[in-house]
Parts: C-alpha cells; structure tokens; sequence
C-alpha cells in the first residue's frame, strides 16, 4: 500500500490535471469525492452547498456513495439537518471530527441515528467566503483521521473552489457572449467583425445582414459593399478614420466606424460599424438647399455665388479668351410689388427667373442674390457669342411680360464686367464693379446696360459714401438734418399765406448736399420714409407752435412716392396730426403728377383720405410731367403749382402767358387756387399777378431759411 503522503500528491496532480479540462466540472468533481472516499477510507463524501440568503445548506451535489448509505428521501433529509447543525457549530469556518473527539454531543446523536461514527467538514472558501463544504462520514466504528487526510480534504476544497470558479466564469462568459449577441442582433446598427490576417468577415450582426441580404460571413467587405468601401482589412485599416459610406441599393447614408478589438479566442480583429445616418443627411442637404438656394425660384443664391465664383476662377485659367458677370437689376419692381401687391410680385420674379434659366444652356450660371437682383455668368467665349447673350438677355426685359392674367412691360437695368481667363479676380471686387455699372444703368434713365469701366468708380462711391453717411444721421436722430421754411406770398396782399418746408442735409463727408441729389438716395435705400417722417412731424409741430404765437400759416409738405406707397401711410399722417395738434385745414401735402402716372386710382384713394381729413393737397411741378389735364379734374386737389421753368421764360415767352392763363382759368373754375413756383424778379411777380396768379414763391420773396430766421423775418414785422 502506497503511504498517505504519496497517495495524496498523487490524487492531488490526477485532480490538477483534470482541472485543464474544467469544462468537465461535473466529472470531475464526482472523480474528486470518489477519490477522496478511498483516500480516506470513508463510505461517503459529498459537496454540501450553502444557501447565501438563508445560511443553511440548499443541497449537496457529486455525492459519491451516498446512494449506498442513505436511503433516498429520508436520509437526504437527515442528512441537511445534521449539516445544518455542523454549520452552525462551526460558525460556517468548516472543522474536522473524528469519531467523538470534538464533536458537540447533539452532533453524535445525530451521527449515531443516521449510523455515522464520524466526519470531515471542511469548508470551501471562494472569494474569502465559504460556499460549500466538503463532507466526508464514515461508519466505520474506529474510523481515525490523521492530520494528513484532514489536510488532503482541505487541499481537495481548494481544488473544488478553483473548479467550480473556472466552471462560473466560463458560464459567464457564455453568458455574456449570448447576451451581447442577442443584443447586436437587437440594434439598428450594422456591425461586422473582419479578421485581420484574412480580411474576411467572421461575425456579422443581423442588421448587418438584413442590409446586404445575402450570406456574408467569410467574404470581405469590398466584395459586399462594393470596391468604395474599405479596400482589405489590412494593417492600414486599423488607421482608418470614420467616413461616410452611401449604399446604393438602399439608398441610404452611414457613418462607418472602426475599431481594433481583441475576439472572444483571443485574435485580433477589425470591428466595423455602420450607423444609419440618411435622416441626418438628408436633413443636411436640405439645411444647404435652404442656405444655397433661394425659396421662391429655385435659383442659387448670392452665398451659392460667392462658393461658385472662386471655382470658376480656378476653373477658367487655362482657359481661351474671357467671360462676363452680368447684373441684372430690374426696373421699378418695387412698384410692381406696392402697386399689384406682393403676390403678383412673386409671380413675376419667377417668369424672370425661368427666362434667365434658359441661358443655363448656353452654359452661364444663374442666381438670383436678392430681391430683384439677378446674376448672369458667361462661360468664357469669343466676343460674337458673348455678345448674343447680352442682346438676348435685354432684348428679353425690352418686351411684354405676360405674368398669370397681366401683361405689362417691365425693365431691367444690367451691369457687366469683364473677367480675363488666367485673371486673379476677387469676388468682391468684382460685385463692386458690377454693383457700380448697374449704378450707372440706373442712372442713365434705366433700361440700359453698362459696362464697367474705372471712370465709373468716382461717381459711385459719392453714392455710396452719401447713402453710409446718411443712414448714420437717421439713427442719430436725424443729426445734421434741419427742416427750412420758404414763404409763400399771397398775390393781391402780397402778405404771407403760408411756406414751404424744404429740407437741408449736411454730410458728414461732402458738407451741405441738396435735396435733389439726396432725396433720390434716400429713395432708393427706403431710407425717405422715415426721413420724410421727421419733415412732416418738425414741420406740424412748427406749425402749431406759430398759430400759438397767433399766425394762422399754412405749412406745405413734399411726399415721395416711396412714402404713399407705404399702406399705413395715411394712418401715420392722422397720427402726427393728432401727436401734434395742428389743425389739419394748415397742412398742404405736395404731391407730383408723375406719382399718379402708375396707378392713379390707388392716388387718388389715398389723396380723397387726406381730404377727408381736411388736409390740403397741392399738386407739386405742374407742366414738367406727363401733363395730363385728366389729373387736375380726377384728383381732389386745392392748389397747383406751376413749375419754375414756366416762370423762367414768362417775361421773354408770350405763348407761355397764353399757357399760363388757360391753366389759371381752368384751375379757377375747378375751385383750385394756383402757385407759382421759382418768382425770383418783381417783374415776373408783376406779370403772375395780372394773371390771377393766387400766391407767389420764390428767392424775390424770400431763400428756405430756417424757423427761427422765419420768425424773425416774416412773423415778428406782420
Ligand atoms: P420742390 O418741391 O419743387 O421745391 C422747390 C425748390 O425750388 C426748392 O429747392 C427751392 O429752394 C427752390 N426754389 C424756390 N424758389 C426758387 C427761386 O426763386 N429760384 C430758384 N433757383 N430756386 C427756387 P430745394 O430746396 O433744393 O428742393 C429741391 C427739391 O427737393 C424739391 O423741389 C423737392 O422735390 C425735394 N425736396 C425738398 N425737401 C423735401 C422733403 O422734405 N421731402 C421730399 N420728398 N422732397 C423734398
Ligand atoms: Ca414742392
Ligand atoms: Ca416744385
């Protein structure tokens, strides 16, 4: 017979062997307890398990020879009891006993019932807490254990922990590996696990799958994606950034993602990922859609233009010959717009822009950069052909616009300039330059093309400096803007019946401009609205202040256009009549006849309000216009105003008298009084006033002076 010692080493490698192929848990543990109850010359030997909550034992498994010495049931039963005793003496540490040494007596009675004369318990510690026990009973009736054997159970509950850990951790990992494929398979996120060596996949979540329906595994991505996407997971992938993949079948977009990972056997591998990025694209492209192109026709638009510009630079110079940016800025749409309303204005816009549209074929570019400013861009051509363009293009603003219902005609002022191929040119620059021509267009009574040359330049940047300076003094609350006053002399009396309020601007660059050059300014930039909201609201409030001083004059107002055009127009009027309490029978508002020529019903409803109101309304500059006689009998008009130039031949001109007395009679018969504008010599005051001409203004009377030069002059003497 072998010694204890030699014995136990040996079982002690059997059982180190059999840990390698832990899989085998449960063998090996019944191995274990059989070698044990013949190392130890026991009948039984078994794993008793503790229950963690309760702190009793559960179960005991692997028994060996249990079946020999308990009968079924019964003896399990017993058998927990007695362990559960045991237990609780030894305070779960575990503790050997042989025969009736050491053993508490409740305990041997115990043994006795079930036929046990002794046992091992040793304890079976995992993580510092004891899990189980391993029990060995014998019935032998002199059954001793040496300190060896109680040792060899001891090492064996060791041997059992390290087993039964390895055996929980590879369930875990089972576990986990179920877990995390059950949760890839649950997720909307293509993932792909490539072998690095092969480059061919080896794992493939469902979506993954789903996406390329077909079987993937063992193929490589470029063979199912297409030759776009990552070429062979080679080492240069695991440097691979993310991109963006777009998958045609489906059209739909991914951010592709990879990662370096170690696989469940321990290689390396290459996981891609591709997350379903198409609502963000597309919501991507329809942000830049909204930001490059304009809502209403489609067209690009000035931020498209400025991206483009620079391409077509680089583009175009190695190119032959040069091309042309054409401005194109149409004519009098504003009144379009104020006139037929915004609707109509759109639609218009459209029918442009489908026209400007057409030259795409004839390879220009197209924008539309803001209200009614278009952009052409010729691609580089002889001159010949860029020259048809040019007559095409305005040839197409030179006729009949036929929009829904309406036909009208309705022109554009263009500005071009020339661009060299090879030439460095810079966007800026270059809208300046077309800005300038168009400018100039305008200039020379719209309906015409310019070309941009330097000369252009000076007179342009005066506008433009003006136009800075002057929206710097609107908001510093009219700052170097003043209200002057212009007697108007009553004919007969020759006393003063009222005065002009005529307006003075000092810039801050030029110094004192007149009204004729900046009034067009303000017009053009808006600005004249509430410029000629000041001159309306100093001239009321002057007013008043001079009836309180006890003159009843008559303060007349010059109005724009651009004003009547504003629908709350009147409403604003009524207001500054009532913010400043002039009687509104003291208030003449001057109005020209070139401002009814558009839509004279629209004027005359907004005059016959006026009237309403008691205001007086006189017809500004007659004769210079487009005289029509119609104007005089369809307006609700107090007075007109004959223009300067009639007054400037009268001494030297016979025929005009013969003109003048016709309009006096007929104004006269319509209820009209008649002023006559520009009266700078007695004798020309003489001849009005043997005309019946009612009041007379000009320098012979008197300049537009300010109010307190007003007072002094023409109040205080009266
Ligand atoms: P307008 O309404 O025809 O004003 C009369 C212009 O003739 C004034 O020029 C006035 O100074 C000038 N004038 C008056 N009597 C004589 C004269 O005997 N000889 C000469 N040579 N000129 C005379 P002003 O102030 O330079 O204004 C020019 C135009 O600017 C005005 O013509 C008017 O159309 C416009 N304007 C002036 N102030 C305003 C304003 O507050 N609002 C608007 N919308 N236009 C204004
Ligand atoms: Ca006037
Ligand atoms: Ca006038």
């Amino acid at each position: 017979m072998k010694s204890s010692k030699a014995l136990r080493s040996e079982i002690t490698s059997d059982l180190l062997k059999l840990l390698q192929h832990s899989s085998f848990f449960e063998n090996s543990c019944k191995i274990i307890l059989e070698k044990l109850c013949s190392f130890s010359g026991s009948n039984v030997a078994c794993i008793a398990v503790i229950n963690e909550s309760k702190g009793d034992i559960t179960s005991y498994e692997y028994a060996a020879g249990i079946d020999k010495l308990f009968e079924y049931h019964n003896a399990i039963e017993e058998a927990r009891s007695l362990y559960s005793t045991i237990a609780e003496q030894s305070n779960r540490t575990g503790m050997a006993y042989y025969d009736s040494k050491t053993v508490s007596e409740g305990c041997i009675e115990d043994f006795k019932k079930i036929g046990y004369k002794g046992c091992i318990i040793s304890a079976v510690k995992i993580e510092g807490r004891t899990s189980a026990y391993i029990i060995i009973a014998s019935n032998e009736d002199n059954c001793e254990w040496s300190d060896n054997t109680i040792g060899a159970v001891q090492d064996f509950g060791k041997i059992i922990a390290g087993l039964w850990q390895n055996q929980s951790s590879q369930d875990e990992l089972h576990q986990t590996l179920k877990t995390f494929r059950t949760v890839l398979d649950n997720i909307d996120t293509c993932v792909f696990v490539c072998e690095k060596k092969s480059g061919l996949i080896i794992y493939s979540n469902r979506r993954f799958s789903d996406l390329c329906g077909e079987n993937v595994i063992s193929r490589t991505p470029s063979d199912i994606l297409g030759d776009d996407f990552l070429p062979d997971c080679d080492d240069a992938t695991a440097e691979l950034k993310g991109f963006e993949y777009y998958h045609d079948n489906t059209k739909q977009w991914f951010d592709v993602t990879f990662a370096t990972i170690s696989w469940t056997d321990g290689s390396t591998v290459l996981l891609t990922t591709l997350y379903d990025i198409s609502d963000k694209v597309e919501y991507e492209k329809a942000i830049e859609r909204q930001a490059l192109f304009d809502q209403l026709t489609g067209l690009p638009n000035r931020r498209k233009l400025e991206r483009d510009f620079s391409e077509l630079v680089k583009i175009r110079k190695d190119r032959e010959g040069s091309w042309y940016v054409i401005s194109i800025d149409l004519d009098d749409f504003k009144n379009l717009n104020d006139t037929r309303g915004h609707h109509h204005g759109d639609a218009h816009l459209k029918r442009v822009a489908d026209f400007l549209r057409e030259f795409r074929d004839r390879g220009c570019d197209v924008y539309r950069i803001g209200g009614d400013e278009f952009v052409v861009i010729t691609a580089p051509d002889t001159q010949d052909r860029i020259n048809a363009v040019l007559k095409e293009l305005s040839d197409g603003f030179n006729r009949e616009w036929q929009v829904d219902a309406n036909s009208y005609y309705l022109t554009a002022s263009m500005g071009i300039t020339e661009i060299t191929c090879g030439e460095d040119a810079a966007y800026s620059e270059v809208m300046k330059q077309v800005d300038m021509a168009v400018f100039q267009a305008k200039k020379l009574g719209k309906n015409n093309a310019v070309k941009y040359h330097s000369d252009i330049g000076e007179n342009i940047y005066r506008h433009i400096e003006i136009k800075r300076s002057m929206i710097s003094d609107v908001r510093n609350n009219f700052r170097n803007f003043e209200v002057r006053y212009q007697p108007i002399i009553n004919s007969d009396t020759e006393k003063i019946e009222g005065c002009e309020a005529l307006l003075r601007w000092k810039c801050d660059k030029f110094g004192p401009i007149s009204p004729g050059e900046f009034i067009p300014v303000a017009e053009s930039n808006g600005l004249i609205n509430q410029i000629g909201e000041f001159v309306l609201k100093s001239a009321a409030l002057q007013c008043r202040k001079w009836i309180d001083m006890g003159h009843s004059l008559r303060v007349n107002v010059n109005l724009s256009i651009e004003q009547l055009n504003q629908p709350d127009f009147p409403e604003k009027v009524r207001e500054i009549i009532n913010d400043t309490a002039v009687p509104s029978g003291n208030l003449m508002l001057e109005v020209t006849e070139s401002m009814a020529i558009n839509d004279m019903n629209r004027m005359k409803d907004i005059l016959n309000e006026f009237y309403s109101y008691g205001i007086h309304i006189a017809l500004d500059d007659f004769g210079t216009g487009y005289s029509s006689l119609n104007c005089l009998k369809e307006m609700p008009l107090n007075t007109i105003k004959i223009d300067k130039t009639f007054i400037d031949d009268i001494v030297e001109n016979p025929s005009t008298i013969k003109f003048l007395r016709t309009i006096v009679s007929l104004s006269h018969d319509l209820n009209m009084t008649v002023c006559a504008e520009g009266v700078e010599h007695r004798e020309q005051f003489d001849l009005l006033k043997g005309l019946n001409i009612d009041v007379i203004q000009g320098f012979y009377f008197g300049r537009p002076i300010s109010s307190k030069e007003f007072e002094k002059k023409f109040l205080e003497k009266a």
